[in-house]
């Protein structure tokens, strides 16, 4: 193979040549890059960090713990940090759904709940039940069976010989419906997709039902109209199927709840965190699932599944140090209060620039869109790249956003606004300033129209 031209390549890769600052140093909302330019986090990386960088609290409760011990294996030690997260993570669960499963990371999590929910199938005497249904667009994970169940085609495309595809319903994504009506028949015609699914497929086969209850990164912080919730936990209910809430982004506190799901008092069967779970203190995620789909899959002879750092005791150190820092500052609280503010500001936008076609979102996890025509909702044409150039332009002025473009979807360039729950209005006035004025740049580079 011929080496490519240019400055000989970097031994480190990731996604692409793309090249980023290096990062030095990161406390409260900010990060430092090498040069000492410094970044307001408004993303939370990827909606990662919910109690800021550097935080006392947790770094004395990781070094208290290291000076302990860093490892032992779960097959040869339990240890205190992950009893002790196990019991808070349950506390704050709804009732019954208390059994916790520690993995480190979000791809990790979502492979847990498709065996867990497989496992508990065999071992009740229902083995014809394998198929997850999923939405579109969603996003699951980067790991094959994770990806079997993400509805991005962009993401899942050349691996699809390697995947068992499961089937997929829309995502209710119910704002770019034009359509006599009303909101919330909108989201039951939405939720009776999946009930036409279910009969499609034949019921006896289907497992399970996977959602981002808050959309994330797939659908930008998409929100359906209320009575979806409860009328899709009916129709689980009424084919015996499991609901899996995929909380890797919505869960820890960020839409101003522990779990999204509590907005719609929705029980699920089995919910995973991560992300904001250790707040980038150490990888980490958990599955927390019903007792009575664990209790069956233990006495037929346990979960064949398992991950080598699982439930580590220092990942889960920091773990609960972070989840006592989120509940004793009421940083849910601050996600509300703040959530609120900045997304009144974000609406701001809508009078400002006719591009900017939507505003939505809970808590402190709040996205826009941009779009061509917001009659139709017609997205800006592909080629603008709308979605990377808004971000260099607002990194460029010290801000980082998150974004993406769901190819082949209905929906246009979306960017997620979502600073640590710790932010506060001054926060929010600094990354309004700066996204304004990337905003203007957008507008002036691509030719946009600005409202009066
Ligand atoms: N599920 C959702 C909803 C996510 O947002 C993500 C990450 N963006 C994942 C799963 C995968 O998590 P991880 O990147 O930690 O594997």
């Amino acid at each position: 193979m011929d080496t490519p031209a240019g400055p000989p390549p970097s031994n480190l890769f990731y996604q692409s040549r793309a090249r980023r600052p290096v990062l030095d140093r990161a406390e409260g909302v900010y990060l430092w890059d090498r040069d000492g330019k410094r970044y307001l986090d408004g993303s939370s990386g990827a909606m990662v960090s919910n109690i800021g960088h550097s935080n006392p609290r947790v770094l004395a409760a990781m070094r208290e713990q290291m000076d302990k011990a860093t490892f032992g294996y779960r097959l040869h030690f339990e240890n205190e940090p992950a009893e002790k997260l196990a019991s808070l993570v349950a506390s704050l669960m709804p009732k019954g759904l208390d059994r916790v499963f520690f993995v480190s990371g979000g791809s990790e999590a979502v492979e847990s709940a498709l065996k867990l929910a497989r496992q508990w199938a065999v071992a009740s005497g229902q083995a014809s039940r394998w198929k997850v249904i999923s939405r579109y667009p969603s996003y699951h994970g980067s790991t094959l069976g994770a990806l079997a169940v993400t509805g991005m085609a962009l993401m899942t495309a050349p691996f699809s010989p390697m995947l068992r595809e499961m089937p997929r319903i829309p995502a209710p994504t119910c704002y770019l419906d034009r359509d006599e009506l009303t909101p919330d028949e909108r989201g039951l015609r939405y939720a009776e997709m999946l009930r036409t699914e279910i009969l499609r497929q034949g019921p006896e086969t289907v497992l399970g039902f996977i959602m981002e209850p808050v959309g994330g990164a797939s659908t930008g912080a998409l929100v359906a109209p209320d009575p979806y919730y409860a009328r899709i936990r009916e129709i689980c209910d009424e084919f015996g199927i499991l609901l899996i809430y995929d909380e890797v982004m919505s869960g820890a506190g960020r839409t101003g709840r522990f779990l999204a799901a509590e907005h719609w008092g929705i029980r699920p069967d089995i919910v995973v965190v991560s992300k904001g779970f250790a707040a980038g203190y150490s990888p980490l995620g958990a599955l927390i699932a019903d007792r009575r789909l664990v209790e069956p899959v233990l006495d037929a002879g346990g979960f064949i599944h398992g991950y080598t750092y699982a439930g580590n005791p220092l990942a889960c150190a920091a773990g609960l140090a972070v989840v006592e820092e989120t509940l004793e500052r009421d940083l849910m609280g601050n996600a509300t209060r703040i959530g609120a503010l900045l997304k009144t500001e974000l609406r701001g936008l809508m009078a400002r620039y006719p591009f900017v076609g939507d505003v939505r979102g809970k808590g402190l996890l709040l996205a826009f869109e941009l779009v061509s025509d917001r009659e139709t909702m017609e997205p800006l044409p592909v080629a603008y790249d709308a979605y990377v150039r808004l971000v260099e332009q607002a990194y460029e002025r010290g801000l980082i956003i998150y974004s993406r473009r769901t190819r082949g979807g209905r929906a246009g360039d979306h960017f997620l606004v979502c600073p640590p729950l710790i932010a506060d209005r001054d926060h929010v006035a600094e990354i309004m300033e700066k996204l304004t004025a990337s905003l203007d740049a957008l507008a002036g580079e691509l030719g946009l129209s600005k409202g009066n």
